[in-house]
């Protein structure tokens, strides 16, 4: 039996992977289960799955949890340390997909015991990318990518020398807003932005996808994991989403992944990995489907794949501070603080100020580095959030 553990159990992907595993009980002994407030789902889950130990990231909702699981036998534990504590139970296979940066530290405790991280949280690889390959090797861990984009590139390179790959393009749907006039997006509401076309998803991501930071740090990731310049990584409008990335080589041929919305396909690649697993998706009709389109990603109605290119460009902490002004700009969306396109104004703006002060470079990443330019950067953004509102409110 193969020891595993969820975190983020109850989000998109979360759900998706307990699904593939409760598919195949006997193969799995489940160590942990970690979720936030939905705590009867948590409870839930642990039960069918029978895990060894259940998790909520909030101490608040402790009680409520133990109380679901009175009499089951599966531990229970609360809050950020707990999540960790959990990390550190060895596992041969984990799914990281807490959503935002607290995902970072628990998917590198993981490592430290070996085995398989599957990676679908994508801020470990945007904030601490080199730290965390640097960790997974020396420990002896793999790392998986599990995004629907990076499992595709991953799997285009099987038996392949990255050396002979010229290009990498990343698909990109477009989001909610693709065929929207470019001066309408200004009145973008948090309600518009919450619907993706293809996909469903956890709320974050969906907005991310709107506003492309998704596929802002879907092309850092590529940098990151793969190793691939800036200069060899491209995006294209890809409305269907059904081809999900495509790798170049010298010789010219394109090799291209495709596959149905369902991210079972990238979770179960991951799970069974090297072998391939039957997996429960549809299958694609490639008739009935009849064309795939695609369009250029016009960085003036999305000015997040321009700042996607100076991260993966400049390198050290620039990762970090984009994640963490890039999280900060979406609270105050959601809040209704700013609006659809201050968004990317934002982040901009805290990435000049802390590249004005020479704050970005860092030819060591550790933990701790990114953790406090995590704290910073949403400092400032935070900031400049509440000096807009103050202004707002002084000039009304
Ligand atoms: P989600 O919002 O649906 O779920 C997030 C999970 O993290 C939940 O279990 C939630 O309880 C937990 N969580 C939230 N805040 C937490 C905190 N502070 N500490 C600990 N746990 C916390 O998110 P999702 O859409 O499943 O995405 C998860 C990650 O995977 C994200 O990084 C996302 O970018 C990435 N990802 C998602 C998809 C997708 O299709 N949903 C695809 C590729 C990558
Ligand atoms: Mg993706």
């Amino acid at each position: 039996m193969r020891r595993v553990s969820v975190f983020g159990a109850t989000g998109s992907i979360g759900e998706n992977t307990v699904d593939l595993i409760a598919r195949a009980p006997e193969a799995y002994n489940v160590v942990a289960l970690t979720g936030g407030r939905n705590v009867a789902r948590l409870a839930e889950q642990a039960k069918v799955l029978n895990a060894d130990l259940a998790v909520t990231a909030f101490e608040e909702c402790y009680a409520d949890l133990a109380a679901h699981l009175e009499g089951s036998g599966i531990e229970v534990a609360a809050g950020q340390a707990a999540i960790a504590d959990a990390a550190d139970r060895p596992t041969d296979w984990a799914m990281s997909a807490i959503v935002g940066a607290a995902g970072l530290v628990p998917g590198l405790r993981t490592l430290r015991h070996g085995g398989i991280l599957a990676l679908a949280n994508k801020e470990s690889l945007v904030t601490a990318g080199p730290y965390l390959l640097a960790e997974a090797k020396r420990h002896g861990a793999t790392i998986l990518p599990v995004d629907s984009e990076h499992s595709a590139v991953f799997q285009a390179l099987v038996g392949e020398d990255s050396a002979a790959v010229e290009r990498v393009i990343i698909t990109a749907s477009g989001g909610a807003f693709r065929d929207w006039p470019l001066e309408r997006l200004s009145e973008a509401t948090l309600a518009e932005a919450c619907s993706h076309p293809n996909w469903d998803m956890g709320q974050r991501i969906t907005i991310d996808s709107a506003s492309l930071f998704n596929k802002a740090m879907e092309l850092i990731e590529t940098k990151e994991f793969f190793g691939f310049t800036s200069d060899q990584i491209e995006t294209v409008i890809h409305p269907e989403s059904l081809i999900h990335a495509l790798v170049g080589f010298r010789d010219g041929a394109l090799m291209a992944h495709l596959g149905p919305h369902d991210m079972r396909h990238a979770i179960g690649y991951a799970l069974h990995w090297p072998e391939r697993g039957h997996v429960p998706v549809d299958r694609l009709d490639l008739a009935a489907i009849g064309s795939l389109n695609f369009r250029t990603a016009d960085p003036e109605r999305y000015p997040a794949l321009t700042l996607a290119r100076y991260v993966m460009e400049t390198g050290g902490l620039s990762g970090a501070a984009f994640n963490a002004a890039k999280e900060a700009a979406l609270d105050a969306f959601i809040g209704g603080k700013i609006g659809f396109l201050d968004m990317a104004r934002l982040v901009e703006t805290v990435l000049e100020r802390l590249a004005g002060d020479n704050s970005l470079k860092c030819d060591k990443l550790t933990l701790d580095r990114v953790l406090d330019m995590d704290h910073v950067a949403r400092k400032i953004a935070q900031t400049i959030v509440d000096g807009d509102r103050l202004r707002q409110s002084g000039a009304s």
